[in-house]
């Protein structure tokens, strides 16, 4: 192994005490779909691999009330608080949790929080933060999609009030549309948000490339929402035609990176087609932009991914490409997933990829 960097790593064992199961089985009962095992098998792996002790350990520290209240509302806070140290409950649509899931959502935020710290003080080049539970559907008001509080919102907002960021970009590859972090910003041109997602997949009527943002805004928020079945070569060039140009001429001075894991081929709640490698390419035309715009200042932040057997490989790709450590790990299921037909760019997918290149000129 050869290294180079330094790659920050944020993990806390009980992001995965968090109990999602509790309300969401009406008949038998039975695991979530973000249950603790995709992350912890990415962790796991990470440690078998030889590349976990290699990376920067980073310590998470709950966001505070005044953290979370920079997004969310007060009542919004104190509904999720009350009834975390009661039996826990529902924060709003499909957001199951037990007691205890405020700490353990505020230590999500507040963990994503720190990672951002970490990078933008420069105590390390890059980072992942593999928090849960996730965070990019969460709406002010309500949770949504699994989520609680906005961790990368949350995240972005204390950079702007506490650490000196004016301008920051959020790249969304979860398979599902970041409805909560374009949300946080949509009037704000100050931060970018683009997210590329299957189209119409969660939540319903979400997502849509006219969705440009709204007042100043208008410009700052990119919808590239891609047709089921894509593969690498339209997530690829969706990247080169769009999301990259979208970050030069945005010039932002820290990229966050809502890493959904859950357009991978093996994902049960995704359509479409990517496998490791893939990942590691998106990782690294990532950070070969933030090189060229923001000295390399790259946070990940963990969102979805519901196959406990592959998120380990498409996470321990990406982590490689950030500590640029390679391991001996091979990905066991990559000759079956290069295989699959259709992992080209196809003409539909590369026309709803113009649509949204023609959005980039609104970029100032
Ligand atoms: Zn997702």
């Amino acid at each position: 192994m050869t290294e180079s960097g330094k790659t920050g790593f944020l993990f806390e064992e009980i992001y995965l005490w968090h109990d999602a199961a509790t309300a969401a089985f009406p008949l038998q009962p039975g695991h979530h779909f973000e249950n603790p095992d995709t992350k912890r098998r990415f962790r796991d792996l990470l440690a078998v691999s030889g590349l976990l002790e290699r990376l920067h350990p980073i310590k998470a520290i709950a966001a505070t009330e005044d953290d979370l209240a920079r997004l969310h509302t007060r009542d919004y806070i104190a509904q999720i608080k009350r009834m975390s140290a009661e039996r826990g409950g529902d924060a709003g649509e499909f957001t199951p949790f037990g007691p205890g899931g405020f700490e353990i959502a505020a230590l999500a935020a507040g963990g994503v929080m720190r990672a951002v710290e970490a990078v933008v003080t420069g105590a390390v080049d890059n980072a992942y933060a593999l928090v849960r539970p996730p965070g990019h559907h969460a709406e002010p008001n309500r949770g949504r999609g699994y989520c609680i509080f906005g961790n990368i919102a949350v995240a972005i907002m204390y950079a702007r009030a506490k650490l000196g960021v004016t301008r920051a970009a959020v790249v969304d590859w979860d398979v599902h549309h970041g409805n909560g972090t374009q949300a946080a910003f949509y009037d704000d041109p100050n931060v970018l948000t683009i997210s590329i997602h299957q189209d119409n997949l969660y939540p319903a009527n979400s997502g849509s490339i006219a969705d440009n943002g709204s007042g100043r805004g208008v410009g700052y928020n990119l919808n590239v929402p891609m047709p089921p079945g894509s593969g690498g070569g339209a997530y690829i060039a969706a990247f080169e035609r769009v999301i990259v140009p979208a970050l030069r001429r945005f010039k932002p001075e820290l990229i966050v990176v809502a890493s959904g894991l859950d357009a991978a081929g093996l994902d049960p709640l995704g359509r479409m087609m990517l496998h490791s490698e893939h990942y590691r390419r998106l990782a690294r035309m990532i950070l070969q932009v933030a090189g060229d715009v923001c000295a390399g200042r790259v946070v990940l932040s963990h969102e979805g991914g519901y196959s406990a057997i592959y998120v380990p490989f498409c996470g321990l790709a990406i982590m490689e490409e950030l500590s640029g450590i390679r391991t001996n790990i091979t990905d066991p299921y990559l000759e079956m997933a290069e295989s699959w037909g259709y992992q080209a760019l196809q003409p539909h997918q590369e026309a709803a990829i113009d649509r949204a290149a023609a959005l980039l000129p609104r970029i100032k």
